[in-house]
């Protein structure tokens, strides 16, 4: 038996064509353009990257992008009163600094100065104590794309083991907080939990959130599991640089009932997540309906 390929780059496709047809109905029947402002500071390449990515996209869905880079060296000062600004802002209703800061600047602190309902990433206190209290909130958008691709898959989710590998706040935490909302009995592992293999084997859906390529071997995985993987890893390989999942995934598609491949799997809906996260802050800000499935 080998695995179904749950394929995250058609999935993104169809969750980005839904919001461009909520965003064109929007603009029809009330004028309304949702809008997301995304602040870069410095020059990492990654981060340019994304920040163009996630440009071209959000005007590809019909929606306005404000795009705003910042000098490596931008005081705190200069970037919160940037960051005052666009949450005065009408036309903006979902805002992203593109994180890693330069270090001179107070991630925690920037981030907490996003007014809550148009922090798109989720990162923000407020959305943080509402997702882990079953209240709305604005979702992080990766392990949001998680969820959309399990609930896609499966249907209903409750009453199955999840073991979510990874404890960050941006991936393991709210991965986690939204399969309990589902109703997964739900198991967070890091690095200190005793016989990791052991408590994988136990998972109907393995989430892997670790940053360590292919740590997670077929051994890992329960005979017909769902496996979610978040890893995004550069290693070289015969002398050519390729992307890896958390995952190794040859061993692990031939044990799991479906996999996410790397890439083409998680990635892709983490944009797509984060447009459909600007379209409900919109809605909401409107006091308009919230797009169907396309919210936690
Ligand atoms: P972090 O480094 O913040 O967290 C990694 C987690 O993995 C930690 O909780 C750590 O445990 C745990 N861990 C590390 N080593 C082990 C181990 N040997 N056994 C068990 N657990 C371990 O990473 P992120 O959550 O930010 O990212 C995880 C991965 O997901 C990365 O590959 C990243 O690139 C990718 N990613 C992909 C995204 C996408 O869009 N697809 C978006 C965001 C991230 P401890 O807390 O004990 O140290």
């Amino acid at each position: 038996m080998t695995a179904a390929i749950i394929d995250g780059k058609a999935f993104a496709a169809k969750v980005r064509a839904q919001v461009a047809e909520h965003v064109a109905r929007l603009k029809d029947e009330s004028g309304i353009q949702p809008g997301l402002a995304v602040v870069l500071v410095g020059e990492d390449p990654a981060s340019q990257v994304y920040v163009s990515s996630k440009g071209k996209q959000t005007i590809e869905v019909g929606m306005a992008s404000f795009e705003h880079k910042l000098p490596a060296d931008t005081s705190e000062t200069d970037l919160l009163a940037l960051i005052d600004r666009l949450n005065r802002d009408p036309a903006v209703h979902g805002i992203l600094v593109q994180l890693p800061l330069p270090s001179h600047l107070n991630s925690e602190l920037v981030i907490n100065s996003i007014e809550p309902s148009k922090d798109v990433d989720g990162f923000h206190i407020s959305n943080v104590g509402l997702l882990g209290t079953g209240q709305k909130s604005m979702v992080p958008c990766t392990p949001l794309g998680c969820l959309m691709m399990l609930r896609d898959h499966h249907g209903k989710l409750a009453g199955m083991n999840a073991v979510v590998v990874g404890r960050s706040n941006i991936v393991g935490k709210p991965m986690a907080q939204l399969l309990l909302g589902d109703s997964c009995t739900v198991t967070i592992a890091h690095s200190r939990t005793r016989d990791l293999a052991a408590v994988c084997r136990g998972a109907d859906i393995l989430v892997a959130a670790v940053g360590r390529p292919e740590m997670l071997t077929g051994d890992y995985v329960k005979p017909g599991a769902t496996v979610i993987d978040v890893g995004i890893n550069r290693i070289e390989r015969n002398g050519k640089m390729k992307l890896v999942g958390d995952v190794e995934y040859a061993s692990a598609v031939a044990v799991a009932g479906a996999v996410t491949p790397v890439p083409g799997g998680v990635g892709p809906m983490t944009i797509a997540c984060l447009l459909a996260n600007t379209l409900t802050a919109c809605c909401r800000a409107h006091g308009l309906p919230e797009p169907a499935g396309l919210t936690a």
